[in-house]
């Protein structure tokens, strides 16, 4: 099963991901932290992620799809996947139907965590993240049960430098120039499937799951 979990920076995608990938036992692969993971082994791929990221645009397509060919080729994925955090454009999506194609797989179901303007703005503006398992915490919604730990594994949490009000209004609109016209073009192939992203996790969580079945 190849899934893709689609929404706006701060809809939820990495902890709903988190789960499903618990869930389902398929592999996890996120854009974002092959990035963050890149920069942190200090390689010439993550400074030049970095200097995208720290502005809150998007890797160039070129760099992005080869860097996620090479990880969907590794054994794990052959379980299946949930992609989060890619494809983030239409040219990202066409290639990822190519190299797909070209092994003789498909994706089966892109799931659209749906969440408004105003929430997203105020949900990534006081999001902390575990550096250990990255599970995400947020100052009002969701506070850790002890300040600057992870409630589930105990990691230290941190803020994205990407995530300051500025930066997070960046990553919205460019959302929406370039990512949003995906909506369409996997409703257009009848795979696309949206779901209230507003809800409490739990639900968000159940609906998701009620989907893939
Ligand atoms: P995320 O963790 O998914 O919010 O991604 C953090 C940042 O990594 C984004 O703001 C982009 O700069 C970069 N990034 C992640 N995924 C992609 C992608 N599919 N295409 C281009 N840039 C990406």
């Amino acid at each position: 099963m190849y899934v893709i979990l689609l929404g706006a920076p701060g809809a939820g995608k990495g902890t709903q991901a988190h789960t499903l990938v618990e869930k389902l036992h398929l592999a996890h692969v996120a854009s974002g932290d092959l990035f963050r993971e890149a920069l942190k082994q200090g390689t010439e791929l993550g400074l030049l992620a970095k200097s995208y990221m720290d502005r809150g645009a998007l890797v160039p397509d070129e760099v992005t799809i080869a860097m996620i060919k090479e990880r969907l080729a590794k054994p794990d994925c052959d379980k299946g996947v949930i992609l989060d955090g890619f494809p983030r454009t239409i040219e990202q999506a066409k290639a990822l139907d190519d190299a797909l194609k070209g092994m003789d797989k498909r994706i089966d179901k892109v799931l659209y965590i749906k969440v408004s303007n105003e929430e997203l703005i105020r949900r990534l503006s006081g999001r902390w993240i575990c550096r250990n398992c990255q599970a995400s915490f947020h100052e009002i919604s969701r506070p850790p049960k002890v300040t600057g730990k992870c409630d589930e594994c105990g990691g230290e949490l941190y803020q994205r430098s990407d995530d300051t009000v500025e930066t997070a209004r960046k990553r919205l609109e460019v959302y929406f120039q370039q990512t949003a016209p995906l909506i369409d073009y996997y409703s257009q192939k009848g795979i696309l499937v949206e779901v209230n992203g507003e809800q409490e996790i739990q639900l968000v969580e159940r609906d998701l799951l009620a989907d893939l079945k």
